[in-house]
């Protein structure tokens, strides 16, 4: 059996080095390194993928999000509601501007934002949402931007982990995650659905004066040349990622299927063990891309499960170990734990196994069992 990984990188490349070796290649011989012509193809390419008028290419996730922030023109003291349960960055880019961050509970079965929780938390200095499609799976976007619209709020999707996940609306029509809100962002960190091989990421909106600022911003606030008219950063998305994107985007619904065909063989095996909860889905088969595949076991010590599958070499990981109100940085007196029930239980809870798209049966098997022979003792 091959050696299991959490995320098989080396696997995925080995498959497509014949095309992003030359890409890369192209890249260097032509010394295009920053905003060069292989950043604009890719941009295009994704805006097709995706359907939205605009990708703006920057640095990485994290600054997407902070960009996608700054270019709302939220200013300090705004208040800016998102999910308890999820990786810091959403909140870090928050609190980092001077805006407060609002941390909410989340839902039991699918670890998305709590509609009912946004609600409870929406006061007069309330500015913007932002959700974050946890672990592939969409959040309930018809519902929030319901909310948006009657308080008069700016929604920003924090995409990172569901790039490739397709949302339903109730009506039957669809949208690319990421594009349904005023403003969406998302990671190319080399571990996310869609990864380059260093620190990438991008804004999407289907608004052109916002697309027009927020490009502005990426480059020192530029919109002439050395003209500054905005306080910017500088967040450039480099050719050379920009190339690996390029010929791996072909490939993003595959990779998709792949993970959601593991995800499928995992559910099975799991099917009939009480102590057992396979993630809850939502929606169509569409709607979850299956960034990670996270269980909830009841009854069980989780980290002796952790500890007895990484002594048979599995990898596994706890997203996320520790609620984002109780971290040093972002904790407050004004939150109260009774809000919290839901991700104060999700970190005893969850464990997530391997997943990718180079998963084979004979790895499924030997995870499912050996995680089945510890619970049955
Ligand atoms: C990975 C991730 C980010 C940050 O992306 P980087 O490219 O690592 O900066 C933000 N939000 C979520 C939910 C993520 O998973």
């Amino acid at each position: 059996m091959k050696k299991i990984q959490m995320v098989d990188l080396k696997g995925q490349y080995s498959q497509i080095k014949d095309v992003v070796n030359p890409a890369i290649q192209e890249v260097i011989e032509t010394t295009s390194f920053i905003n060069g012509p292989k950043v604009h193809e890719f941009q295009k390419n994704l805006e097709e993928y995706l359907n939205v008028k605009h990708v703006i290419p920057c640095a990485n996730g994290t600054d997407a999000l902070q960009i996608a922030m700054m270019g709302l023109g939220l200013k300090p003291g705004d208040e800016v509601i998102t999910a308890d349960f999820t990786f810091a960055a959403t909140v870090e880019v928050i609190a980092l501007l001077n805006l407060t961050p609002v941390l909410v509970d989340v839902n039991p079965d699918d670890f998305n934002i709590n509609i009912d929780a946004i609600k409870k938390a929406i006061t007069p200095k309330t500015k913007a949402i932002v959700p974050v499609h946890l672990f592939g799976q969409c959040a309930d976007m018809e519902a929030i931007m319901d909310i948006a619209k009657a308080y008069n709020l700016f929604v920003i999707e924090d995409n990172a982990q569901a790039i490739g996940a397709t949302y339903t609306y109730k009506d039957g029509t669809k949208a690319k995650a990421g594009t349904i809100a005023h403003v969406g962002s998302t990671s190319f960190f080399p571990s996310k659905n869609l990864g380059c091989y260093g620190d990438g990421g991008a804004i999407f909106t289907n608004d052109d004066d916002l697309a027009h600022t927020i490009r502005g911003i990426v480059n020192h606030g530029m919109y002439e040349r050395y003209h500054h008219d905005v306080v910017g950063v500088n967040s450039r998305l480099d050719s050379i990622q920009a190339a690996v994107l390029d010929a791996k985007l072909p490939h993003l619904d595959d990779y998709c299927d792949r993970r959601r065909e593991a995800a499928n063989k995992y559910d099975a095996a799991f099917n009939n063990i009480d102590n057992i909860v396979t993630p809850f889905r939502t929606g169509s088969d569409d709607n979850h891309v299956f960034h990670q595949y996270t269980l909830k076991v009841k009854g069980v010590d989780r980290d002796a499960l952790v500890k007895h599958l990484n002594a048979h070499d599995i990898p596994c990981g706890v997203y996320y170990p520790i609620p984002l109100h109780k971290q040093k940085a972002y904790a407050d007196a004004r939150y109260n734990e009774t809000d919290f029930k839901v991700t104060n239980q999700l970190v005893k809870d969850v464990i997530s196994l391997p997943m990718h798209t180079e998963l084979d049966d004979e790895q499924i098997e030997y995870i499912t069992s050996t995680l089945i022979n510890f619970i049955n003792g």
